[in-house]
């Protein structure tokens, strides 16, 4: 018998070595260590855990850990991640978004079961919540005053590329119609205290706005996500006909680059540091009064090192402003510089590491059209 169970081992560590298996069926990380005896794939911890708590495919076992049959085995030779992904993946629409592992869990939880729950990719039709150009719905949405999260009817329309939301249910016009093409939407759980929080940023009048949502239901909100990444795509399909989709999928949705706090001073430098949010998002850093606040306090546009933009750790000599925080960054610009403090060395090397990930960039034509209209702000 003995001789048997590491003859299984044996086995199923050759499977597992084949390239095809090398990452997670669902959410790509490196050396998967769990397999699913209902599907035949091999995964991560972290996505075994979900597929636990699905009845229909509830099967997973610790390749390490547990014990193995002849037959488990053949299972997995058999099929493996190259034919699931194969069946289960056919028809993945090319604005979906793919989770990683660093991904929330309402995102890599709803795309396991859109693959082998709900079956979305394995004929046509099936993905039409928010695959056909419009949706409608309830979204809980924070208030501008007082932070209270209230039901919104949302209507997003690809035939006027627009995103809408109406602040009674019966209204004719939308509080507010936002253009879809400067439209970014991301899952924030922890800024919002929320597994399904959303958080939406537009552009009006070349400055940011926040808008921030959620939805009970995992599905609905993971629905909404993808189908604003199909309406934008459609757009950019539209404005950039040449463009292939790998570019175009690129610029549906993109996280920050970094958000946190730190304390900055004001233009003539000799004001006390103030504790402020910072978000890098791609070129623009914002800093806000409270993370959740509709609108930044300030925007710094943040150009590439040959345009005369540097990040540089510590402050200039002399700093007479009054700061707790210890830990200086100093961003230069063609204008002026700016200071700020961070609370720990931590989080001045992963601030100086973002900012430097931009300013190495060159600019593209339209930043300069973004740099331009910064320099003519009062
Ligand atoms: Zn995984």
């Amino acid at each position: 018998m003995a001789a048997n169970v590491d003859e299984n081992v044996k086995a199923l560590q050759e499977v597992r070595r084949r390239e095809e298996n090398a990452s997670c069926v669902d959410c790509g990380k490196p050396d998967p260590d769990w397999a699913s005896c209902a599907l035949g794939v091999f995964l991560c911890l972290d996505c075994a855990k979900i597929h636990c708590s699905i009845p229909s495919i509830n099967n997973v076992k610790s390749i390490r850990m547990d014990h193995w049959e002849e037959g488990q085995v053949e299972f997995l030779a058999q099929r493996g991640n190259a034919k699931a992904k194969a069946r289960y993946e056919a028809l993945v629409p090319a604005y979906y978004y793919r989770p990683v592992h660093t991904d929330c869990l309402v995102l890599r939880e709803q795309w396991i079961r859109a693959k082998y729950e709900r079956e979305e990719f394995m004929e046509p039709g099936k993905q039409s919540s928010y695959s056909n150009g419009l949706m409608e719905g309830i979204l809980w949405k924070q208030g501008r005053d007082n932070r209270q999260y209230l039901p919104r009817r949302f209507l997003l329309l690809e035939r006027e590329g627009c995103l809408k939301y109406f602040t009674k249910h019966d209204a004719k016009e939308p509080k507010m119609a936002i253009k879809i093409d400067t439209v970014n939407a991301m899952f924030q759980p922890e800024k919002t205290g929320h597994p399904n929080g959303l958080q939406i940023t537009y552009l009006k009048d070349n400055k940011t706005r926040n808008i921030f949502l959620y939805h009970e239901d995992g599905k609905e909100i993971v629905d909404w996500f993808n189908a604003i990444r199909a309406v934008k795509f459609h757009y950019l399909k539209v404005a950039f006909p040449v463009a292939c989709d790998q570019e175009l999928k690129r610029r549906l949705t993109r996280n920050f680059l970094k958000e946190g706090y730190m304390e900055k001073t004001g233009p003539r430098q000799k004001e006390s540091f103030k504790k402020r949010w910072f978000t890098l998002d791609h070129r623009r850093l914002m800093y806000f009064k409270d993370p959740l606040d509709a609108f930044a306090k300030g925007e710094v546009f943040v150009g590439s090192g040959e345009n005369g933009y540097s990040v540089l750790e510590g402050l200039p000599d002399g700093t007479q402003g009054s700061f707790t925080w210890q830990y200086g960054i100093t961003i230069v610009t063609p204008d002026r510089d700016y200071l700020f403090t961070c609370e720990t060395e931590k989080d001045r090397q992963e601030w100086v590491a973002a900012f430097w990930h931009v300013i190495k960039q060159p600019m593209t034509p339209q930043e300069y059209a973004v740099e331009a209209y910064f320099k003519l702000k009062p």
